[in-house]
C-alpha cells in the first residue's frame, strides 16, 4: 500500500477497509460493478482551493483543462466554483456549455481546429482562440468574416523550454507539434493585426504535463514576457497572458510544487517584468482532478507462470491507458487487507501484451478482491475507449454521506455493461454533433 493513501484528501483506510469520504469502496464496487471510477467531492475541493489561494487578491483566473476529465458532474462542480474551461474540441465545447459555462468562460486550445469547430466556438461567443499556426489564424479570420464576428485570439508560443517530463507529454520544445516558433511569433501578431476578422486578445503557452519543478514554468514565462515587450514596441497591446497547465501531482514519490507556490512564483516574475496588472490565465487539468479519483477493479484470476506472476483484473488499458502509454506508475491498493505479498504484473483482459496496469509490484490479493488504483482522476476515464468492444467503466461522484452519494449524469444511464457501451456512443454523438 502506498504510504500516502490516507494522505489523499477524501480517501482513507479505517478498520482495514478503504473509504471514499464516508463510503466503503468495496461496497461501492458491489453496488455499481467494476471497473468503476470513484471521485471524491472533498478532494476536488481541496485541489481547487490550492489554486484559488494562489490567485486570491489578483485578477488571474483558472480555466480547468477538461481533457483531464470531462465528466459532467465534475464540470458542474468546477463551473459552480467559478472556474472557466480550457477546451480542445467541439465536443468539449458542448460539455462546457452543458455545465453552464458562457462563451467568455472558455478558451479554445489545440492544433487542428476544423472550420466547424471554429464556427461553433464563434457562435458560442468563445472567450479566446489559442492559435497554433499561420493557416489556423487565416482560417479563423475567414470563418469569423463569414459569421460577421470578430474572433478573439491569443497566439500559442512554443518557448522551446524543456519541461523535464515524459517525452509524450512535453509540448514546449521546438520539435513538438505545438505552438508557433518563438522567433516567428511577433511576425504572426503583426499579420493578425491586419486581419479584419481577428481581435488580438492575449498570448499563450503550455509547455507540457506532469511537470514537477518550478523552474521550467518561470523560465518559459520570462521568455513570454520578452515577446510581450516586443509586441508593445510594435503597438500591439494584450489584455491577458495564458500560462497553460502542466503542474504535476504526486503519484508515488514525486514532489511537485503546490499550485499556490507556482502561481505566486509566476506572479512575482510578472511583477518584476512590469506586468503586475495583466490578468494571467492558468489551465490546470491533472493537478485539479488526478488525486480526486481512483479506479476500482476486481481480481479475476491469479496466473503464476515460470517466468512471471500475472494477476488478471477486470480493468484494462481501455479503461486506464496511462501505464502503457506513458510508463506511468500508479499505486494499486487492495481494499481488503492481506499479508503474504508477492511480486505481480497486474494485467487486464485486453488482447495486447501492453495491456497492464502495473508491472512487478508487490501485492497481496486473491480472486474476488477489489483493488483501488490511486491518482486515477486525470487522463483515466477521459482517455478510455471501447477497444475489444469492451464496455466503459461507470463513474461515481461521492459527496459526504451514503445518502448523498451522487451518481454522475452519465453513469446514471449505464445499467449494464452492454448498455453502457451503447449509450456512451449515443451520448457521444448526441453531445458532439446535435
Ligand atoms: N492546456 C493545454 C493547451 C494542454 O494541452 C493541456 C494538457 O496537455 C493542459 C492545459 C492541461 O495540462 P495538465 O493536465 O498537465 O494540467
Amino acid at each position: 500500500m502506498p504510504k500516502d493513501f490516507s494522505a489523499l484528501s477524501g480517501f482513507s483506510r479505517r478498520d482495514g477497509a478503504l473509504y471514499c469520504e464516508e463510503l466503503n469502496l468495496r461496497e461501492l464496487a458491489q453496488r455499481f460493478g467494476t471497473p468503476l471510477y470513484v471521485y471524491s467531492h472533498q478532494a476536488l475541493k481541496t485541489a481547487l482551493e490550492n489554486w484559488m489561494r494562489g490567485i486570491a487578491g489578483t485578477n488571474h483566473r483558472v480555466f480547468y483543462a477538461m481533457k483531464a476529465n470531462s465528466n459532467l458532474a465534475l464540470l458542474k462542480f468546477f463551473h459552480d466554483s467559478g472556474t472557466g474551461f480550457d477546451i480542445v474540441s467541439r465536443g468539449e465545447l458542448q460539455r462546457a456549455l452543458m455545465a453552464g459555462a458562457k462563451g467568455n468562460d472558455i478558451v479554445y486550445s489545440g492544433v487542428g481546429k476544423s472550420r466547424e469547430d471554429i464556427r461553433a466556438a464563434l457562435r458560442a461567443d468563445i472567450g479566446c482562440f489559442n492559435v497554433e499556426s499561420i493557416p489556423e489564424l487565416d482560417r479563423i479570420n475567414e470563418v469569423a468574416l463569414e459569421e460577421k464576428r470578430m474572433a478573439p485570439v491569443s497566439v500559442r508560443v512554443n518557448p522551446d523550454v524543456d519541461a523535464k517530463t515524459h517525452p509524450y507529454i512535453s509540448t514546449g520544445l521546438k520539435n513538438n507539434k505545438f505552438g508557433v516558433s518563438y522567433d516567428q511569433t511577433v511576425a504572426l501578431y503583426q499579420r493578425a493585426a491586419t486581419l479584419p476578422g481577428i481581435r488580438i486578445s492575449g498570448i499563450d503557452m503550455h509547455i507540457g504535463s506532469q511537470i514537477t519543478e518550478l523552474e521550467p514554468f518561470v523560465h518559459a514565462a520570462d521568455k513570454i514576457f520578452d515577446i510581450v515587450d516586443a509586441l508593445a514596441q510594435n503597438g500591439i497591446m494584450l489584455d491577458h497572458l495564458d500560462f497553460g497547465g502542466g503542474l504535476g501531482v504526486r503519484y508515488t514519490d514525486e514532489t511537485p510544487p503546490s499550485a499556490e507556490t507556482l502561481v505566486k512564483a509566476v506572479s512575482r516574475k510578472a511583477a518584476e517584468r512590469g506586468f503586475a496588472d495583466l490578468p494571467i490565465y492558468f489551465e490546470p487539468g491533472r493537478s485539479l482532478v488526478a488525486r480526486a479519483g481512483i479506479l476500482l477493479t476486481t481480481v479475476e484470476y491469479l496466473k503464476p507462470t515460470e517466468a512471471k506472476n500475472f494477476m488478471i483484473v477486470d480493468a484494462a488499458m481501455n479503461d486506464m491507458v496511462r501505464p502503457t502509454l506513458y510508463q506511468a506508475q500508479m499505486p494499486l491498493v487492495n481494499c481488503t487487507q492481506r499479508d503474504a505479498a508477492n511480486l505481480w504484473d497486474v494485467v487486464g483482459p485486453v488482447c495486447e501484451t501492453g495491456d497492464f496496469l502495473a508491472r512487478s509490484i508487490e501485492l497481496a490479493a486473491q480472486p474476488g478482491d477489489v483493488l483501488a488504483m490511486t491518482g486515477a482522476g486525470a487522463y483515466g476515464m477521459s482517455m478510455a475507449s471501447n477497444y475489444n468492444s469492451r464496455g466503459r467503466a461507470a463513474e461515481v461522484l461521492v459527496s459526504g454521506s451514503p445518502a448523498a452519494a451522487k451518481r454522475s449524469k452519465i453513469s446514471w444511464l449505464w445499467k449494464t455493461r452492454f448498455l453502457r457501451t451503447h449509450l456512451f456512443n449515443k451520448q457521444f454523438f448526441d453531445v458532439h454533433f446535435p
